[in-house]
């Protein structure tokens, strides 16, 4: 979908408090490290290297935003939180992260929908639950959520239709689909449902940004430099 293909760089975060207020939907992509997460959002965007941002040394602990809209209008924002789960990171950097994860889950204001990516070899973790029971009650109240169960090339059909089921349990009031990014297998399924996830009508005509007012959160406001994808932020914590 041509939507997913304008993602740009928007700016990068150590700590929530860094990230900026953005009123248009939100959709964040979370999931274990080695899940597939940077290679499904390239597929999705057509960059091959825009979510390997997010693996650069210093960066790995980031929360990378990324910018999607036609003709340098931003309507929603993709945001592509560090992989958890990986062995090699220090205890503490675990706990500091999960922490910010779980406040960012939970108190992000625009956060329209998350999609939770999965290896259905390994099936959901531990450390995925407890993601889920962090996100639960907001997927209650209304947030979108999706389990995407990635590298499906690597399973059977029947495989697949089983890992598909236990998800599906699995993500609640959430739904959940299959991809490859190997054979394209779900990348224009996916991309229209965060379309719509982005452009739904919302039930609170409070609850959703106008167009005008994105424009200037995002787009014009003086000496908002993190908005240009040229810009590298230098900001470390
Ligand atoms: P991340 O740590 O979650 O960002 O995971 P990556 O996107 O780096 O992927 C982890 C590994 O899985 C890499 O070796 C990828 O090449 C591989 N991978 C990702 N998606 C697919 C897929 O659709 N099919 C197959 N066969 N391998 C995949």
């Amino acid at each position: 979908m041509g939507w997913m293909h304008t993602a740009r760089f928007l700016t990068t975060a150590a700590q929530l408090h860094h990230l900026p207020p953005i009123n248009v939907p939100e959709i964040a992509f979370v999931g274990r490290s080695n899940a597939g997460k940077s290679t499904c959002i390239n597929t999705l965007t057509q960059q091959k290297q825009l979510a390997y941002a997010s693996k650069r040394p210093g960066r790995t602990q980031h929360i990378n935003l990324f910018s999607l809209g036609k003709q340098g209008l931003t309507d929603a924002v993709l945001a592509d939180l560090p992989g958890y789960g990986y062995a090699a990171v220090p205890k503490q950097d675990k706990i500091r992260w999960q922490r910010v994860m779980a406040n960012y889950l939970v108190t992000r204001e625009n956060l329209k929908g998350i999609v939770l990516l999965c290896d259905p070899r390994l099936g959901l973790t531990e450390l995925d639950e407890v993601l889920l029971d962090v996100i639960r009650p907001r997927v209650q109240e209304g947030l979108k959520f999706l389990i995407l169960l990635t590298k499906a090339d690597k399973l059977t059909r029947v495989q697949g239709a089983k890992a598909l089921s236990i998800a599906r349990l699995q993500a609640g009031g959430g739904e959940a689909k299959i991809f490859s990014a190997l054979k394209k297998q779900g990348v224009d399924e996916v991309a229209q449902l965060l379309w719509d996830w982005s452009h739904e009508a919302p039930s609170d005509p409070d609850a959703a940004p106008s167009p005008a007012a994105t424009q200037t959160a995002l787009g014009h406001e003086p000496g908002n430099e993190t908005a240009s994808e040229h810009d590298e932020p230098t900001r470390e914590d």
